[in-house]
């Protein structure tokens, strides 16, 4: 058999590397290496040093090996290796073309920093409709904008998506804000924070990344199950909620769920997300369903007759986000079709919200459980980055299964797993081709589904 160069494999490989990831992680971390070699097995990868070497291997080797495959149907096994060791510290440099947009970037952030305008303005504590669902969450949340940093650090709000975490943790923003409780109000994702620790790092520049976390009164944090198993951010995340909590600033986290379900999470990080107030956004129950319906209409200056509103309260139920989506396209049918809506054009248009309804019955985590029972692996290695294939194929099957199963979307699946949203696209494309052609596979993917209820094609 003929050998193909290194360069000709990786040449294909990055084109694919460049469809999967975002263009801005693309060229920090893929486009600066350099294949070296190519045996039989093995494909050498040069880096500048350590730390992107350690990096790509716990954040990005299992997506290079998949896009390996994908060019060169052939496993390859890969081997990175520090091309000149240089005097320079362990911290990596950025490229020089770089430096400059992440400067601006960083420059950015401050900007918004300063202001509000990490906000978004609609989410508002006026517009978050109250039921049995939510009240505590809200009173506690009040409680929090009119004291920040003095009754619950911190605030932990845990739900499944769509039911108002970051609405209601913003809220808490505005109002602290507008109060004069609060100057320096910070939001933002667990993701958000984990970027802007890698450009910390590249651009040496930690001491003002820590500076812009440490200096707000209120740190808003949302979706911090996202930083399951990422060990460095977590450190740095640690230090960060001491010397605000020391200081008497106020912390408020989001998550999927609660912090002791978190895998990958550090338990002093586990006991100090319990320190305050833990609370939980549930599923609103029909009332609820149905003062929010009525809000959001009276908000959009439209009214459905109230069969119509209450069909929509009755048939969506697990998620505020697509009881707003079902009126929207309700409200809409009328005004772009100038026709009266029936019942039977409503149950038609909400066809694929009812069918997704059936499904939302199944949260990540039962699908993660049945899958890690199936093939005997922790629970734990759902959001770990260990690579064995044993573990592997197990996490891209539960991937598979959850793009299957329920109708969320690839980033609220990627967080589940501590991934990104590529990697899922990745895993369920490979476990899909690999089915067809892979008995066991097959078979393994049909019991897991048959325990979860659901039929497989
Ligand atoms: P999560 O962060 O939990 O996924 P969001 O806060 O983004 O959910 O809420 C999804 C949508 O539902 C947003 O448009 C939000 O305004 C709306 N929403 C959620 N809960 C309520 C509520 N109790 N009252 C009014 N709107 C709500
Ligand atoms: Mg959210």
């Amino acid at each position: 058999m003929e050998m193909m160069p290194a360069n000709a494999l990786w040449g294909k490989a990055c084109k694919h590397l460049k469809e999967a990831l975002h263009s801005d992680v693309f060229s920090r971390w893929i486009a600066v290496i350099d294949p070296v070699d190519l045996d039989a097995t093995t494909l050498t990868l040069g880096v500048d040093n350590d730390f992107y070497q350690s990096w790509l291997e716990e954040n990005y080797l299992p997506l290079i090996k998949q896009a390996l495959q994908s060019v060169s149907d052939t496993e390859w096994k890969i081997i990175f290796t520090v091309k000149a060791r240089s005097v320079a510290p362990a911290l990596p440099v950025a490229p020089k073309k770089e430096r400059k947009t992440i400067r601006d970037r960083l420059k950015n952030t401050k900007a918004l920093a300063k202001s509000a305008a990490s906000l978004n303005p609609k989410f508002k504590m006026d517009s978050f409709v109250v039921g049995p669902s939510n009240n505590f969450a809200h009173a506690a949340s009040c409680a929090v904008a009119d004291a920040p940093g003095r009754t619950y650090n911190p605030l932990f709000i845990y739900g499944g998506v769509g039911l108002g975490k970051t609405h209601l943790m913003q809220a808490i923003g505005h109002v602290a804000l507008k109060n004069g409780k609060a100057k320096n109000v910070r939001y933002l994702s667990s993701e958000t924070m984990l970027n802007e620790y890698i450009d910390a790092l590249q651009n040496r520049s930690l001491p003002q990344f820590r500076n812009r976390y440490r200096n707000t009164d209120l740190l808003l944090i949302d979706d911090i199950h996202f930083l399951a198993g990422k060990e460095r951010i977590q450190e740095e995340f640690f230090h960060t909620f001491n010397a605000l909590f020391d200081s008497h600033k106020q912390i408020i986290m989001t998550s999927d769920r609660p912090a002791s379900e978190i895998s990958g999470l550090e338990q002093r990080l586990v006991s100090r997300f319990e320190w305050g107030l833990v609370t939980e956004l549930e599923q609103p129950d029909f009332e609820t369903r149905m003062a929010i319906l009525r809000y959001k209409q009276k908000e959009m200056k439209v009214e459905l007759p109230e069969n119509l509103i209450t069909f929509i309260a009755e048939n969506v139920r697990a998620n505020v986000r697509r009881l707003e989506g079902a009126l929207i396209r309700a409200v809409s049918y009328s005004s772009l079709t100038n026709q009266v809506l029936t019942i039977e054009s409503l149950k038609r248009l909400l066809r694929d919200t009812i069918e997704q309804e059936k499904k939302s019955d199944l949260t990540f985590s039962t699908i993660q459980h049945a899958v890690a029972e199936h093939y005997d692996i922790r629970m734990q290695d759902m959001t770990s980055t260990r690579r064995p294939r044993s573990i592997a194929v197990p996490r891209q099957v539960a991937m598979y299964l959850c793009r299957q199963m329920t109708p969320s979307s690839l980033p609220d699946i990627a967080s589940a797993f501590a991934k990104t949203h590529a990697t899922v696209l990745h895993a369920s494309r490979s476990i899909e081709n690999r089915m067809d052609v892979d008995d066991d596979l097959k078979r393994n993917v049909r019991d897991i589904s048959r325990k979860l209820g659901q039929a497989v094609v």
